[in-house]
C-alpha cells in the first residue's frame, strides 16, 4: 500500500465528512480509499455536535463469518423516546461480543460516534 498526495474528502475509516485526508494506493497504483490525514481521533470534527441522550435496546448478531467479520444489529432509542428507536448496523471483527460491543456503544457520545464503531475491514 502506498499514501499518495493530501485532499479534502471524506474518510473511509470513520466516515468524516469534509477532512484532511491522504489517499491510499494498493500495490498496482490504483487508489483505494482515503484516510484522515492527521488520524481519525485527533481531527475533531463532531466535537461541535451536542450529546445524545440514548439508551441501548437490543443488541442482536446477523451473522458472523469466521476470522473475518461479525455483522451486529443495534436498536437505540434516543432521548427517553420510545418512538425515537434506530436500527443501526454495525460490522465489527469476528469473535465480537455482545458485552464488549456494549461497552464501546455506552462509551459513545452520540450517534455519529456509534457509527464510528464500524470496523473497517481490510481485503488483500
Ligand atoms: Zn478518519
Amino acid at each position: 500500500m502506498t499514501i499518495g498526495e493530501q485532499t479534502i474528502g471524506e474518510c473511509d475509516f470513520c466516515y468524516k465528512q469534509g477532512v484532511v485526508v491522504k489517499k491510499l494506493y494498493d500495490n498496482y497504483g490504483e487508489w483505494i480509499m482515503n484516510r484522515c490525514d492527521h488520524g481519525c481521533d485527533k481531527n475533531n470534527h463532531y466535537d461541535s455536535e451536542p450529546d445524545d441522550l440514548f439508551e441501548i435496546i437490543s443488541i442482536n448478531k446477523l451473522s458472523e463469518i469466521p476470522f473475518y467479520e461479525s455483522l451486529w444489529d443495534v436498536r437505540i432509542s434516543f432521548d427517553k423516546n420510545e418512538d425515537n428507536v434506530r436500527a443501526i448496523a454495525l460490522t465489527r471483527y469476528a469473535g465480537e461480543q455482545e458485552d464488549s460491543l456494549r461497552s464501546d456503544i455506552m462509551a459513545c457520545r452520540n450517534r455519529n460516534e456509534i457509527q464510528k464503531l464500524n470496523k473497517t475491514i481490510m481485503q488483500y
